[in-house]
């Protein structure tokens, strides 16, 4: 059996099985959500990794160096929002061929810093090692909120229940369609550009996630592989089911303009667009829009049942998508 057969879920399933359950009591979160989360004295340190890989990741012939600089640590930082938490310190591990041009990674680095400036990321460290594919690695550290009691405010994956409301902190499917627009080289103009931008230059809901903890949301996930195949880990790891209506999802204004007939299917399918998808009663929904200064885009409802996420249409029918969302290592 190759890894192929497995796809990203089993795989990561199987070698953290290899690995054991970790036994430290110190660790509060391990393996199965969007970031481990571990206590160091009286704090509670985040601690989450992200690679991207040259040709696979981003495509260096199609798009700059400096907004790949940026994407490498943002995907990171949003792991942290998904957590709830503040990003802190970075290690950066570039992984690179020993032909490439140095203005390239300057302009990488340059990215990077850009988007550590942004976030109040330091990077602490880091390693460079020859390698025939450019590969960068970041670990990120952040800490999570405590409240008044000095315990950890998390955003869990596996905090939903059934009767909570699900919500967005904002548009999806421009990063998808960006993807789209830069494979394909068609849908010039101000739109492509502006999708482009979006799906290279992701913003981390860091504001949201604190907004959310406040307001006393305990779940949450960045969108990272795509609405309904991130809605579907809250639910494997809730035990819940959970229905979507498809008409409510925000849709990116360029995503509409370059994308019309593909749009609601590029938003609930394709990822990258890093904002974050909670769940909560409704009240505390609409205190955590209160707090944010922006309402959270409600678009469906947590329900009792197997973890299955359905997809309804106004009807109330349920849509058939061709695909969920991106599994990093599944055949085609
Ligand atoms: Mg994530």
């Amino acid at each position: 059996m190759d890894v192929s057969e497995l796809g990203e879920f089993g795989l990561i399933d199987r070698l953290t099985a290899a690995l054991g359950a970790p036994s430290d009591e110190r660790l509060i979160v391990g393996p199965g959500d969007d970031a481990a989360v571990w206590r160091a004295g009286d704090a509670y340190v985040i601690g989450t990794t992200d690679t991207m890989v040259a040709g696979v990741h981003f495509l260096p012939d199609r798009v700059a160096w400096r907004d790949a600089g940026w994407k490498a640590l943002a995907s990171n930082v949003s792991d942290i929002a998904a957590m709830g938490g503040v990003p802190s310190f970075a290690l950066v591990t570039l992984c690179v061929p020993p032909e490439t041009r140095v203005g390239a990674l300057d302009e990488l680095y340059a990215g990077l810093r850009e988007c550590a400036e942004a976030y109040g990321v330091a990077v602490a460290g880091g390693d460079v090692v020859s390698s025939p594919v450019l590969t960068i690695t970041v670990a990120l550290a952040g800490e999570a909120r405590r409240g008044a009691d000095g315990a950890p405010r998390l955003l869990r994956r596996s905090a939903a229940r059934a009767g909570d409301a699900i919500a967005v902190t904002g548009p999806l499917g421009g990063s998808g369609a960006g993807l789209r627009a830069l494979v394909e080289g068609r849908a010039e103009g101000d739109a492509r550009a502006a999708l482009v931008r979006r799906h290279m230059r992701p913003l981390p809901r860091v504001d949201a996630g604190r907004a959310a903890v406040e307001a006393g949301v305990r779940c949450g996930i960045d969108i990272s592989d795509g609405l309904v195949q991130d809605a579907g880990h809250i639910c494997e790891a809730s035990g819940v089911g959970a229905e979507i209506a498809i008409d409510s999802v925000p849709l990116d204004t360029s995503l509409v303009v370059a994308y019309a007939d593909d749009a609601r299917t590029i938003a609930a399918t394709a990822g990258e667009d890093y904002e974050l998808l909670l769940v909560a009663p409704d009240a505390v929904i609409a205190d955590a829009s209160a707090r944010l200064g922006a309402p959270l885009a409600v678009i469906g409802r947590i329900v009792e049942g197997p973890p299955r996420v359905r997809v309804l249409d106004a009807a109330g029918n349920e849509v058939t998508l061709e695909r969920a969302g991106f599994d990093h290592l599944k055949r085609a």
